[in-house]
């Protein structure tokens, strides 16, 4: 079951509310207390947040006592607890459609606590209890108060601000892209020596050039952007190129008396002179065989070209969209 219809499944039980942007939560007060439920990609798990004050350390230790005993009893569903900050949190393991069920009783356990233990509602951040509300700030769903969401949201807007004057420096950028592109292509040349290629070199080319070029120029631009895949593609073609030619000076080169030059030249003739396919069978089928694998070698480095290109697109648009986002949700 895909996680954002697990969060679904919970926020119409619970009568929360579920949103996909700008990522998928689940928000909302449940019994008193401001519940936000996430589900944590890297580690393969729901998280529930549920801010919360205690007004004793009497409360404190009943709260981490009850949480304790609540994982302990369901160690199959149950990852951690804690109480830290003003916040409850429950770490719920993703078990596919079982998963509600799990949630549904963690929110319950954990508002259940805060109200036995006497907790109040509060913001986590400063511990006010009034205008308590939930916010879509820099792409993460959060709850606090309103004048803490002022704040944050000033400090969004002035890095927005800072960012949009920052100036892009266009030649220091492409020389980073070049840069960049050029250790990719240096990776898959020696690799390449190493009688092996790894099939994301051509993501790492994307991966170097992209980020040389905001370290270099500053900061990453449609253009910028633009600029880094356009070189990283041709990187990708001048490092098969350069790997074979290389590899034919210092496997046969000796042997036929090629030299560096004469090696490239050699290349250049199997590769761009279709008279050589009509000197005889055995060396024509050579031909199309070594040409093959210079095919495959390039068809698994255009792949994974095009799957980090197109994360690079996908993560430049989000991030223009969230990032210096601060809006109230509920
Ligand atoms: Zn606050």
């Amino acid at each position: 079951m895909a996680n954002n219809s697990v969060l679904q499944g919970l926020a119409a039980n619970c009568r929360l509310q579920y949103v996909k942007e700008p990522e998928p939560a689940v928000f909302g007060v449940f019994d008193n207390f401001g519940v936000v439920v996430k589900y944590l990609v890297s580690e393969r798990q729901y998280i529930i947040l549920v801010s919360a004050g205690a007004t004793s350390n009497e409360a404190v230790n009943g709260m981490v006592s009850s949480l304790n005993q609540f994982a302990a009893e369901r160690k199959r569903t149950i990852n951690y607890t804690s109480y830290l900050d003003k916040v409850v949190t429950i770490s719920v393991r993703d078990m596919g459609k079982n998963t509600i069920p799990a949630l549904q009783e963690a929110v319950g356990a954990a508002t259940y606590f805060c109200n036995q233990f006497g907790f109040i509602p509060v913001c986590k951040y400063c511990g006010n209890q009034m205008d308590l509300g939930f916010f879509a700030i820099g792409g993460t769903v959060d709850t606090m108060c309103t004048q803490c969401f002022n704040r944050r949201q000033a400090e969004t807007s002035n890095m927005a601000m800072a960012e949009a004057n920052k100036q892009f420096n266009l030649p220091m950028g492409i020389l980073g892209a070049v840069l960049g592109a050029f250790i990719g292509g240096l990776i898959w040349v020696v690799t390449y020596q190493l009688g092996f290629l790894l099939f994301i070199t051509g993501a790492v080319i994307v991966f170097l050039s992209c980020m040389l070029l905001k370290k270099m120029g500053g900061k990453f631009t449609v253009g910028g952007l633009i600029t880094a895949l356009v070189v990283s593609l041709a990187m990708v073609f001048v490092s098969e190129y350069l790997a074979v030619g290389i590899n034919i000076f210092t496997q046969g080169g000796a042997e036929l008396g090629l030299s560096f030059g004469d090696s490239f030249k050699f290349l250049n003739r199997i590769l761009f002179d279709s008279s050589l396919s009509d000197v005889g069978y055995g060396m024509s089928s050579a031909i199309k065989e070594f040409k093959t694998g210079m095919t495959s070698d390039m068809i698994y480095g255009l792949m994974s070209y095009i799957v980090a290109a197109v994360l690079f697109i996908i993560n430049y648009i989000k991030e223009k969209k969230v990032k210096y986002q601060a809006v109230r949700i509920g």
